[in-house]
């Protein structure tokens, strides 16, 4: 935590302006109204670069996802950390990709602190050291589909971001090394969307492994020798997309859905000699975001 800066008035005045915008615009959603009226849907892209995001959603590469993007672009993002771990910790206590723009930007989910300049009045504040435990403690079901391996619950460390829900799931064909990963995930969604009672609240998130490396596979005529690259990157999230309905119609079965969709951080291809994630490098710390509604029952499959 943060104490506060020199110009936390200034701060606080900005936010009073960003409150003031009306009201039902899903770019700036009241969270302390959504949070126990609608269902929660949280899709973590994991690994994918906002280069690569943003040039498929211009050229048409990503229909399914890109008609839920307000204006059909995704929002340029700094990622809260470098790799998996980092992030999706900063991620589930509250601290989204921030807006790659000078702030104060108001956040959707704020742990309660003294001096946090980030939270407005339509931020949900929680009293909880992390958000999961908050929307449980708010009555919802918290379900985590597992992708990379820290969600792999096979061990303690890959035990640490699942054990925040009260109910996790992860096999091998949902891992990186599967072709077939997000098919398998989206599967396994559908099938905990449909065993839930109608009136429980759920809060799903979802660890897209698909992007991450290796990726080569999803790229036709691609090999194992010729690997990953930035065009098998994007092949993958063609491959994301073409799946991503059946995702979006399960979470938005049951009421209305709110919807975040991002990525925790970006990898390298050799930009400027560096592979990879886990380090300090445009390619890394900019990633792609976007939060909507779904309404019951709309989702094109
Ligand atoms: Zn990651």
């Amino acid at each position: 935590m943060q104490a506060p800066p020199p110009d936390a008035g200034q701060a606080v005045a900005d936010i009073r302006d960003v409150d003031a915008a009306p009201s039902e615009h899903a770019g700036n959603p009241d969270m302390s109204e959504i949070v126990g009226s609608h269902d929660l849907l949280l899709i973590t892209l994991d690994t994918l670069r906002y280069d690569v995001a943003a040039e498929l959603a211009a050229a048409g590469r990503i229909p399914h996802l890109a008609r839920h993007l307000p204006g059909g672009i995704w929002e340029k993002r700094h990622a809260p950390g470098s790799f998996t771990y980092a992030s999706h910790q900063a991620i589930f206590a509250g601290f989204l990709p921030t807006p790659a723009a000078p702030g104060p930007h108001p956040r959707l989910f704020a742990a309660r602190f003294a001096g946090s300049e980030t939270t407005a009045s339509r931020t949900f504040v929680f009293d909880t050291p992390d958000l999961v435990s908050a929307l449980a403690g708010a009555g919802y079901r918290t379900v985590c589909i597992g992708g990379v391996g820290f969600f792999n619950r096979q061990g303690p460390l890959g035990s640490v971001l699942p054990g925040m829900f009260q109910e996790s799931h992860w096999e091998p064909e949902f891992g990186v090394a599967s072709p077939t990963s997000f098919e398998a995930q989206v599967a396994r969604a559908e099938q905990v969307v449909a065993g839930l009672p109608a009136e429980q609240r759920l809060f799903l998130f979802v660890n897209v492994s698909a992007l991450h490396q290796p990726n080569w596979f999803h790229q036709p005529g691609a090999t194992r020798e010729s690997g990953d690259s930035r065009a098998t990157h994007a092949a993958a999230l063609e491959y994301v997309d073409a799946h991503i309905g059946r995702l979006l119609a399960a979470a938005s079965s049951r009421r209305r859905c709110f919807a975040i969709v991002c990525s925790d951080h970006g990898t390298a291809y050799g930009d400027d000699g560096y592979t990879g994630h886990r380090l300090g490098h445009e390619s890394v710390w900019t990633v792609p975001y976007a939060h909507f509604f779904l309404e019951p029952g709309a989702t094109a499959r």
